[in-house]
């Protein structure tokens, strides 16, 4: 029962069901319980439902319209407040884009430290295998490499002692979660490693302790020996300016269109509003770009079945389909091949996908294509300038007219 994929069936109709069930549970029970760590075989207080939301086999919309059917708005404020934490990361990084691209600048330089420095090889396969000698972080590192999940307070702990106790680059922390979380989100999972080192909120970095852990584990981890008192210094560059968003659009409905599905998006219903026919479909795979490592299989497994269940529900509205590519050519390739005059698909936040459509974009003579935004995306995103406290004001306003 401990394998991801029993854990979080990958299918819509599991997600709705999960929506259903957990509805209910969104106000008091949530905001009371929801720091309190549980395994996603335990359950807890919170809702598992990320590795759902991180392919948009449900939304974020239908996911309020459920919570706001049993609650309202102030009794799920804390809940409805998570919720948007996700968007306004997302808005956060569409701004500035070019923290993603330095994050896997990064990235391949510690890929070829950890090949050449035996010293720092050792000490991120010892964390990476749960084998620190530190007893809470083991467990939530071989949690996370046999579920796919792991509740946000452990996130919160395990990025911490990664960093500030292990004194491990925190880039190479963000891929550890990347390549094996099933909700592995680009935008929520960098700028939350960031924000753990204290160089996203500049200045306050997070600090795991022995009582806190010993409190929201309820005793299961107590005593916990040997971890840093003081945060790591790390040096924290000034954040971009926001930049304007990249360019979304709207399909010529006139023109013969292919859609290309993609695992940021796999119910992209509003891509299809208003569409003639379409004469073939294409799945854009980007999961192993999300590391310069192998993704963990579970990752894989969770989101080709993901892909899948959305043609076999989507069959009627997009024909059959069964071809995947994973490269900006290929999908050029393909889409020549299929007499495209036109590519439509859902917007894709920042991360691997975008970067194969950005690539897409400058390949000269491939037919265009165009990116639909979600609704609450193209409202939410701009206002996601400064902190999360002044996205939080316009909450209530956003839920009005969307949700
Ligand atoms: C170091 C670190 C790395 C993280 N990496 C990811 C990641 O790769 N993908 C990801 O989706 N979340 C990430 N999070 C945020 C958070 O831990 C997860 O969204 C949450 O644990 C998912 O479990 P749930 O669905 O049971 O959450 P619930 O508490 O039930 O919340 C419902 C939904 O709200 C959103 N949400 C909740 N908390 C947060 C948060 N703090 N930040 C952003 N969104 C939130 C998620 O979409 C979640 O599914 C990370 C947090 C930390 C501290």
């Amino acid at each position: 029962m401990n394998d991801p994929l029993s854990l979080f069936p990958p299918t819509r109709a599991a997600a709705l069901d999960r929506i259903r069930d957990f509805a209910p549970h969104t106000g008091k029970t949530y905001a009371e319980g929801r720091n309190f760590y549980a395994s996603a075989v335990e359950g807890g207080a919170v809702s598992a439902l990320s590795p759902y939301l991180r392919c948009g086999m449900i939304s974020q919309v239908e996911l309020l319209r459920a919570v706001l059917e049993h609650h309202s708005e102030k009794e799920a404020g804390k809940f409805i407040a998570e919720v948007f934490w996700r968007t306004y990361w997302q808005g956060w990084l569409a701004m500035r884009p070019g923290v993603w691209g330095d994050y896997q600048t990064d990235l391949k330089r510690l890929f070829n430290e950890v090949q050449t420095q035996s010293g720092l090889r050792q000490r991120w396969e010892a964390a990476c295998l749960g084998q620190t000698g530190i007893a809470p972080f083991d467990h939530w590192a071989q949690e996370l490499a046999q579920t796919g999940y792991l509740h946000n307070h452990a996130r919160m702990w395990f990025a911490s002692i990664w960093v500030h106790t292990l004194g491990l680059p925190w880039q190479l922390g963000a891929d550890f979660f990347l390549r094996h979380l099933l909700d592995g989100c680009p935008a929520s999972n960098t700028l939350s490693w960031k924000w753990v080192a204290g160089i996203q909120t500049i200045g306050k970095p997070y600090l795991a302790t022995s009582e806190n852990i010993e409190k929201f584990t309820q005793g299961q981890f107590a005593d916990v020996q040997g971890l840093a008192r003081k945060p790591a210094d790390l040096p924290a560059s000034p954040h971009p300016d926001p930049a304007p968003l990249w360019e979304a659009g709207q399909p010529d409905t006139h023109l013969r269109s292919a859609l290309v599905l993609h695992e940021d998006d796999l119910n992209p219903l509003h891509v299809l509003e208003g569409m003639t026919p379409l004469i073939a479909n294409v799945a854009l795979m980007a999961t192993a770009r999300q590391t310069p490592w192998q993704i963990a299989p579970q990752v894989a497994e969770f989101r080709a079945n993901a892909l899948e269940d959305a043609r076999a529900r989507l069959a009627k509205e997009i024909g059959l389909g069964a071809e995947v590519v994973a490269s900006a050519q290929a999908l050029a390739d393909w889409a020549t091949a299929h007499g495209a005059e036109q590519l439509v698909t859902a917007d894709a936040p920042v991360g691997p996908t975008k970067d194969i459509l950005d690539a897409y974009d400058s390949l000269p003579d491939a037919p265009p294509l165009v990116r639909v935004r979600s609704e609450m995306d193209a409202a939410a995103w701009p206002h996601a300038t400064k902190g999360f406290f002044k996205f939080r004001d316009h909450i209530p306003a956003l839920i009005k007219e969307l949700v």
